[in-house]
């Protein structure tokens, strides 16, 4: 990764000057300078700084809805976290100020060329009522991987987590204390520029929101239908379909409506002449199928070769699954795998389940995919809704997200 910035936290620059000589000849003692940051030609960039935080509270608290009347991604807390960057001081003081309307000149270049990238993560409320982040890290390194690839600024992870952390903090009266309520907060930077010229963005905005939501299943686990698309590619090798820039998505709603006028909820991206299966809507996929050879239980997914987005609930998956189904006698397997081998494996009753995974729905099961006009059931009786994984999983990773289950994953604001 590209690294331009120096990290906040880096210890300033000290200097020992050697002993010499005073014109009186008298040797004066070693004393140690400590050069401010500022002082140095400006050469290095400025990091994301928490400590020059400005925090502008609201005078007017919005009132709070009722918990069941949430929906994704439709309100909005009180206020927002934002810091700009230009390329002659690098970041600049975060601000939280309230909830409001940006204001961007018609020709800043994140409105004609994309320069835009996001993220998503959870704040949890616990038992105790503090306030707990998912796997910041995770999402914060993908971010950085995400702007560096649209010659967007990158920056230190730590510093960002720890002002999302005081956000989510400040807006803890929007969490509900209830199970499978969270605040959804969205990171994002755009490039601010005001320029028709294509080129690196001279300056950027990072500014995070924050939306509460309810359960993604309010009344239990709701399997989904997919189609598996083939006339339209989500990704592909050297694409950046690895990476969570808003220019992937916009292009994937035209075939999820197509895909719903059949009657089916999402895509199932389908990847080449062999027809590899990738992810599922914005879903990383897996399968649980019974090998063919060797009759041994295994959990697939697609490997990360560039076409697939680092799922952060993927990588948890793959990790809780390695530490607890392995041992009860599963293969946990990240390999390329098409669709004619689930279409087999579910003809021959191998295809034990299959669900996608990411941040707001933790598991999403799936009933059957549409495949070249037939039908693939993919191992659910009629009356269930989800398969013994995927609602294991739900229940482990919440645990840990909920901060039921102590662990290094959760990070206490
Ligand atoms: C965000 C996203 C995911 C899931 O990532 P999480 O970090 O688990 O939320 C998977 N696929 C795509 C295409 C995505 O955009």
């Amino acid at each position: 990764m590209m690294r331009r910035l120096i990290p906040r936290c880096a210890p300033r620059a000290t200097v020992f000057l050697t002993p010499r000589r005073s014109p009186l000849g008298l040797l004066q003692a070693a004393r140690q300078y400590s050069a401010s940051p500022a002082a140095a030609p400006q050469t290095k960039l400025q990091d994301i700084d928490p400590a020059q935080l400005v925090l502008n509270t609201t005078p007017n608290p919005k009132p709070l809805k009722k918990p069941e009347d949430l929906v994704f991604g439709r309100n909005f807390t009180d206020h927002m976290l934002t810091i700009e960057w230009d390329q002659a001081t690098g970041w600049q003081r975060p601000h939280i100020t309230p909830y409001q309307n940006l204001s961007l000149d018609p020709a800043s270049c994140v409105f004609h060329y994309a320069f835009e990238c996001f993220e998503g993560l959870k704040a949890y409320k616990d038992k105790e009522g503090r306030v707990r982040l998912f796997r910041p890290d995770k999402n914060m390194e993908r971010f950085n991987k995400s702007a560096a690839r649209i010659a967007l600024p990158t920056f230190d992870s730590a510093a960002l987590i720890d002002l999302i952390a005081r956000f989510a903090k400040l807006e803890s009266r929007f969490i509900p204390e209830e199970r499978g309520y969270s605040l959804y907060l969205r990171p994002t930077m755009i490039g601010t520029q005001k320029t028709l010229g294509v080129g690196p963005p001279g300056s950027a905005l990072l500014f995070v929101i924050a939306s509460p939501v309810g359960p993604y299943y309010p009344t239990g686990f709701k399997a989904v239908s997919l189609e598996a698309t083939d006339y339209a590619v989500r990704a592909w090798p050297g694409g950046v379909g690895d990476k969570k820039l808003g220019a992937n998505y916009a292009p994937c709603i035209v075939p999820q409506r197509e895909a719903m006028s059949r009657g089916f909820q999402q895509n199932l991206w389908l990847f080449g002449e062999d027809e590899y299966v990738t992810e599922v809507g914005t879903m990383n996929f897996f399968a649980a199928v019974r090998n063919k050879q060797t009759g041994r239980k295994e959990l697939l997914t697609a490997p990360l070769d560039g076409t697939i987005l680092e799922g952060v609930t993927r990588d948890s998956v793959l990790s809780l699954a390695r530490e607890r189904l392995a041992p009860e006698g599963w293969d946990i397997i990240e390999r390329k795998f098409t669709m004619r081998e689930l279409d087999e494996a579910a003809a021959e009753g191998r295809l034990i389940e299959a669900f996608g995974a990411g941040t707001a729905a933790i598991v999403s099961p799936v009933r059957a995919i549409s495949w070249r006009g037939k039908l693939v059931n993919c191992g659910l009786k009629d009356h269930e809704e989800s398969g013994e994984i995927a609602t294991k999983m739900k229940n482990w990773i919440e645990a840990r997200q909920y901060g039921d289950d102590a662990h290094e994953w959760s990070y206490v604001c």
